[in-house]
């Protein structure tokens, strides 16, 4: 099917302004998409006709919020094939998912002495939880280093693993060099040691929508605004087998079966790990979001995707004194550079006063600065509704930037 993008880019009313005078041109990406009109409409629809919390009223609006966030639930179960419903908890994010998993799986499973494997490439998100883990358990934390290009040194993985190793924990998709990693390969090799792996997919999951029971990756974590969907809900996939073996993270209404002082009893899952109310109006909207992207393709998006990073990286690279890291055959649209003399923030500053939206500094991964020793890097992260013009318009924005130093 071939798409008319153009078109589509009016389904994201935000794009269409100016910022200091100048057309804006949104390449902040993989820190956040913007929301096609469908999300908007649906939080607001929301609001204005359905609101009631979830699972606690005998009345109509109730039942029709509660229904709407289990087919939402339904919804994201479909997305990345997960086998049951109960196997997806609606978290606020990719960074609480994380930490779920840390407490919970580490009350279970990891003491004194057992090791906890990441990768150099993680975001911070998927690297402290871990980290606070190893701390509190007296656990080490063992890392897996990337090569120049920014690829994963996965023939030394099996060497890193240990009859200690409890759990592997990578991301799927690197959001500051944009790396795609083999992820297959990742649990394959730990799963013929039989430990378990929990995936980030933060930056996966817009592109590339696992099938988790074919991966057969044993957690699979991401957040709703990295899908065009709003902000503060995420989503923690997890196989049965553990979660029933996982302790409660956070206590209070919901997550009950029954409460009372001599000893207290857990509610089923998902909702043992679902305390409190949840941003039900945000997994609705995400549902919403994940039925928007289906409607036009995930890989219609990834192709059209692919087809901006390959223009911006040749442009990019005509420029001299311009040095982009990692680069890796298998890469989504992200795209770090320097160039040689100006700093990040200045780069960036300078890029928005033209109207260009980009990332700047450590991307919340200091390790990946630390390996290529640099303070910082500028980033711009591409999504299908952006243009060869707004391409372009980077392009010449930097030479314009770089003439003034
Ligand atoms: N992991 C990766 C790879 C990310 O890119 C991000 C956000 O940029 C996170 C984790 C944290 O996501 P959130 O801030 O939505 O919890």
């Amino acid at each position: 099917m071939s798409l008319d993008f153009r078109k589509i880019r009016k389904d994201f009313p935000i794009l269409d302004q100016q910022v200091h005078g100048k057309p804006l041109v949104y390449l902040d990406n993989a820190a956040t998409t913007q929301k096609p009109q469908v999300v908007l409409d649906k939080v607001e629809e929301f609001y204005l006709k359905t609101n009631a919390n979830i699972h606690r009223g005998a009345h109509f609006m109730a039942n029709e919020t509660t229904e709407a966030f289990e087919e939402a639930r339904e919804t994201v179960r479909q997305y990345i094939n997960a086998g049951e419903r109960s196997e997806i908890i609606f978290t606020h994010g990719t960074t609480e998912s994380v930490n779920l998993v840390a407490f919970s799986f580490g009350e279970a499973f990891v003491s004194e002495g057992d090791e906890i494997v990441v990768s150099e490439l993680e975001h911070h998100a998927n690297i402290v939880p871990w980290q606070l883990l190893c701390e509190r358990k007296k656990a080490t934390l063992k890392v897996l280093p990337f090569d120049e290009n920014g690829v994963l040194k996965i023939d030394e993985l099996d060497g890193l693993l240990s009859e200690r190793t409890r759990l592997v924990a990578m991301n799927h998709v690197s959001n500051t060099l944009g790396t795609i990693n083999p992820v297959d390969k990742i649990v394959e090799i730990a799963h013929k040691r039989n430990i378990p792996v929990l995936l980030d997919g933060a930056q996966g999951i817009a592109h590339y929508p696992p099938d988790v029971q074919k991966l057969d990756c044993d957690f699979y974590v991401f957040s709703g605004h990295k899908i065009y969907g709003p902000t503060g809900i995420g989503v923690l996939y997890g196989k049965r087998k553990w979660l029933d073996q996982m302790p409660p993270f956070m206590g209070g209404g919901e997550m009950i079966s029954e409460v009372k002082f001599s000893g207290t009893t857990f509610n089923e899952l998902p909702y043992k790990f679902e305390p409190g109310t949840p941003n039900y109006i945000g997994a609705v909207a995400l549902g919403t979001a994940i039925d928007y992207v289906q409607s036009l393709g995930v890989d219609n998006l990834a192709v059209r995707e692919q087809e901006l990073l390959n223009l911006a990286t040749a442009k990019l690279k005509s420029i001299e004194g311009l040095r982009i890291f990692g680069e890796a055959e298998n890469k989504v649209g992200v795209i770090s550079f320097e160039i040689e003399g100006i700093h990040s923030f200045d780069l960036g500053t300078l890029l928005d006063q033209l109207g260009v939206a980009v990332r700047t500094g450590r991307m919340c991964t200091d390790p990946i600065m630390d390996h290529f020793g640099v303070p910082g890097m500028t980033r711009a992260s591409f999504a299908f509704y952006n243009t060869e013009e707004e391409v372009e318009a980077l392009y010449k924005a930097l030479i314009r930037i770089k003439g003034m130093f």
